[in-house]
């Protein structure tokens, strides 16, 4: 982007509850670290809007000229099916369900969840860090951290959340929500303390389980990203991202321990950054629910991915997003629309790019800069990229240049995805698209020889079969998607 137009970026950090002007801690560098997925089952959509959303964190820090680290972990041990210390490790009870190894099931779903990251135009991170990669860095933390802030109990290190400032700063007054999901272990000094070390109990083995300083067992969960992040960004790093859930129990304790560790009221990160909730109230986003909400469900129902990205996008990250077919639906149609514009101004602009110079365009781009740099307002900036489309009559390279750089704040892939891509077909169709392409020339036909019983009984046989004929149109076809 042309800094000398450059609106400043401002983020909502957390911690302060307030906007903040980004002054990054290492100048020209953004360090960033998400939370990423635990990979003991799918990923379900919301969890894939919290990628999403820091993906769209990542991309404006690269427009706007940032040298981006970006950090995302993948939690293969220690989370338990409680964020705080209650339950068994998810990992193991999804091995003991299944019949298979906990690490085999961490390398099939950390396999799907990448391929999901890949269908949403999610970019690759600079490092996707691995938890048990890490083990032996971990303990090596929690060794430096152990004296002076931790007590061991039978069942582990704990951490003891009097000794550090300010515990809990994030998440504000501890409400009665936070002490439901903390369960009581016995010998815990305070409620808050959590465990940074856990020790296989007696007379049982851990299909994941290391040798430490306080017996065999598997790190905290919160450990992993305070020893993750500060290996790859440093003691002081710029922003760490996650899911609205994490104010309450998990950042604060990486807070804690990152104090700990680093002798510093200094939480780790400048600021902390969360997305809201994508909210389903037909209750399809509990993973015990079965067949629950993930993106190949939608794939199955003839959506394309880059549709949920751009639901996505029309709500600010802040604000909690309800599901519904039908808000998809109708972001997959204003998808087609953008694509469809975006094919015809590729076609005017013949491969040609040339430098935005417009006054019109250059406002534009002012516009849709100062949409971004207001917290991420994509459902700000998104309408601006249809304006862009909709100014004809400006020069198609200068447009295009443009295009590019909102798609690569948006990242909707419009330099290159289709209209005919956008045709998913659905699992459940009763026909191909062979078979539908043969009817279609066996319609023309028909309609040639004036026998217009036959094309009309042609159109009928494919309604019924969720095939919508659409004459005049170049693509002839498309699927009815049944919601
Ligand atoms: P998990 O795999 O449970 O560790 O969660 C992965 C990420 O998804 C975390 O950042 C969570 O905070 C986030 N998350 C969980 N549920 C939702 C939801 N319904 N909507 C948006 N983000 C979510
Ligand atoms: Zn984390």
């Amino acid at each position: 982007m042309n800094d000398t137009a450059a609106h400043p970026l401002k983020l909502f950090n957390s911690l302060t509850r307030q906007m903040e002007e980004f002054v990054p801690v290492h100048p020209g560098e953004a360090r960033v670290y998400t939370c990423g997925p635990t990979v003991y089952n799918y990923q379900h959509i919301g969890n894939m809007r919290a990628y999403i959303f820091a993906d769209l964190l990542g991309r404006t820090l690269s427009w706007k000229g940032y040298r981006l680290t970006h950090i995302i972990n993948i939690t293969d041990v220690g989370h338990l099916t409680s964020d705080a210390d209650a339950g068994d490790d998810k990992m193991e009870k999804a091995a003991a369900q299944s019949g298979k190894s906990a690490w085999d099931i961490a390398k099939y779903y950390t396999d799907a969840y990448w391929l999901d990251i890949d269908r949403l135009n999610i970019r690759q991170p600079a490092k996707w860090a691995i938890a048990t990669d890490h083990v032996e860095e971990m303990i090596a933390f929690a060794e430096s951290i152990a004296d002076k802030h931790c007590y061991e109990l039978e069942s582990g290190l704990y951490f003891d959340v009097s000794t550090v400032p300010d515990y809990g700063r994030l998440s504000g007054a501890q409400s009665d929500d936070i002490e439901g999901r903390i369960e009581a272990v016995e010998g815990k000094r305070h409620p808050q303390d959590f465990a940074i070390w856990r020790k296989t109990p007696a007379g049982e083995t851990r299909q994941m389980e290391w040798d430490s300083p306080w017996g065999k067992g598997a790190p905290g969960w919160h450990l992993e990203c305070s020893q993750m992040s500060h290996k790859y960004l440093g003691e002081q790093f710029d922003i760490h991202t996650g899911g609205i859930d994490h104010r309450e129990i998990h950042h604060p304790n990486e807070i804690a321990q990152n104090q700990a560790h680093n002798c510093s009221e200094h939480s780790g990160a400048n600021i902390w950054m969360h997305n809201n909730f994508l909210i389903d109230r037909a209750g399809k986003m509990s993973k015990s629910s079965g067949d629950f909400l993930r993106l190949q469900v939608l794939v199955d129902r003839g959506i394309h991915p880059l549709a949920y990205r751009l639901m996505c996008l029309q709500a600010h990250y802040r604000s909690e997003l309800e599901f519904t077919w039908e808000n998809l639906v109708a972001a997959l149609t204003r998808l087609k629309r953008i694509v469809m514009g975006v094919e015809r101004l590729l076609e005017k602009a013949d491969g040609q790019t040339a430098p935005i110079d417009h006054p019109a365009l250059l406002q534009l781009r002012d516009r849709f800069d100062a949409a971004l740099s207001e917290d991420l307002n994509s459902s700000k900036g998104l309408p601006l990229l249809e304006e862009l489309l909709g100014l004809k009559k400006l020069p198609a390279g200068q447009r295009r240049a443009l295009l590019s750089e909102m798609d690569s704040v948006l990242g909707l892939q419009l330099a290159s995805l289709t209209r005919k891509q956008l045709r998913v077909r659905p699992a459940g169709a009763e026909i191909d698209e062979a078979a539908i392409e043969a009817k279609l020339d066996q319609r023309q036909q028909a309609k040639a020889e004036k026998d217009f019983a036959t094309a009309d009984a042609i159109r009928d046989e494919l309604t019924a079969k969720n095939v919508e004929l659409m004459d005049g149109d170049p693509l002839r076809w498309d699927w009815t998607i049944e919601i």
